[in-house]
């Protein structure tokens, strides 16, 4: 597929979906320009994982999102037609802990990369990883496009103001700049500071006998998961168009954390089942009755959306998006990943 693009921005390279998107683009032929905060390294274990970290056609770039002259600085130097901005505090639970934190890197972040497109590069196409958070405790589901926005995390917060500040700039200036609203999306290359990956990365190392037990929070959490790879390739799709848009991007099926830890023991052969109540609920192995998972409190948040689901029906007729892999396949491969990297170590 030949893309409108040849040269290719990603903020936040080094995270699952900057690697993911990275190695799709530079399998096409595209010239790729990833950032990195000045004190975090120039690639990282996933583009190795990947096989992508010494590509001739990759080139790592230090980004200070605070600073607008060092955005404009780097999209002068890069020039780039298509701008994937992924970069930002990415955990909610973070955005507890430091809301300014949040608001500054992913709201006033993508208002310095805006300007600076605004003034640098206003011919190329921006498009930013908003998030369902900004849906906050939405009445329906699914979600999508039309739902309102009424974010209730200071995450959510952060994400609503790059997404209404993108949507401003696109209305304001002309930009082309579309916002990927991205429900739950997994992978081998999950972070494990995220719930998904401390599943898949603790039950490998059950199955090895390195651990004999799970501490999970809310396990009622319902979420649509579905698999990064995918969602990369609608965000490359979005900056092939003309124009900006907003796009949800969902698998539509909610699963809740029982169901992905479920589903997760099932993939190594090892099936629990659960008993009790609230945080006095425990999962035994059907096999032998060892308790496997445990509830702790502490892992509560003070806000937990209860149900985010999206409806991707935009993004399936406009950017051709099909997610496939349904919840047994994605924790398989996610165990599978833990399983090879914990024999190793
Ligand atoms: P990730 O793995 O945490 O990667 C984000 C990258 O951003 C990090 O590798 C880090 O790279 C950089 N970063 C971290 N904190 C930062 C800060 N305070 N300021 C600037 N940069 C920072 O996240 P991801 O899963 O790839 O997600 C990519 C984007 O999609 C994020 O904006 C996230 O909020 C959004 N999103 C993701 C999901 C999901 O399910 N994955 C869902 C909704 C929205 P360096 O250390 O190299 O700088």
């Amino acid at each position: 597929m030949k893309r409108r693009y040849s040269r290719a921005l990603i903020t936040g390279i080094n995270g699952q979906d900057g690697a993911w998107l990275a190695a799709q683009l530079l399998g096409e032929g595209i010239e790729v320009f990833g950032t990195h905060r000045p004190a975090s390294p120039a690639g990282n274990w996933r583009l190795q994982e990947l096989g992508f970290a010494s590509h001739p056609n990759l080139h790592h770039r230090a980004l200070d999102l605070g600073n607008v002259a060092a955005c404009r600085g780097l999209l002068s130097d890069v020039d780039a037609q298509a701008i994937f901005h992924l970069a930002g505090q990415s955990r909610v639970a973070d955005s507890f802990r430091d809301p300014l934190g949040s608001i500054h890197a992913n709201g006033i972040g993508t208002l310095n990369l805006l300007e600076a497109m605004r003034r640098q590069s206003p011919d190329a196409h921006f498009v930013l990883a908003s998030s369902a958070e900004i849906f906050g405790n939405a009445e329906h589901a699914p979600q999508d496009e039309q739902t309102p926005i009424r974010a209730s995390t200071p995450y959510g917060v952060s994400k609503l103001l790059a997404h209404s500040a993108m949507g401003s700039w696109r209305q304001s200036f002309g930009l082309a700049a579309s916002s990927a609203i991205l429900f739950n999306h997994e992978s081998e290359l999950r972070d494990d500071a995220f719930v998904t990956r401390k599943i898949s990365q603790g039950v490998a190392r059950i199955l090895l006998g390195k651990e004999q037990e799970l501490t999970l929070g809310n396990l009622d959490a319902r979420r649509d998961f579905g698999y990064a790879p995918e969602y990369m390739s609608a965000l490359a799709n979005m900056a092939d168009r003309d124009s900006g848009d907003d796009y949800v991007l969902a698998s539509g099926h909610a699963a809740s954390i029982r169901e992905f830890a479920s589903a997760a023991f099932d993939a190594i052969g090892m099936p629990i089942d659960w008993q009790g109540h609230g945080a006095a609920e425990v999962a035994r192995e059907r096999s032998s009755g060892k308790i496997r998972v445990r509830v702790d409190t502490k892992l509560l948040r003070p806000v937990d959306a209860p149900l985010l689901v999206g409806n991707a029906t935009k993004a399936r007729e406009q950017l051709g998006f099909k997610p496939q892999l349904d919840l047994t396949e994605l924790t398989r491969r996610m165990v599978e990943a833990d399983l090879g990297r914990e024999r190793k170590a």
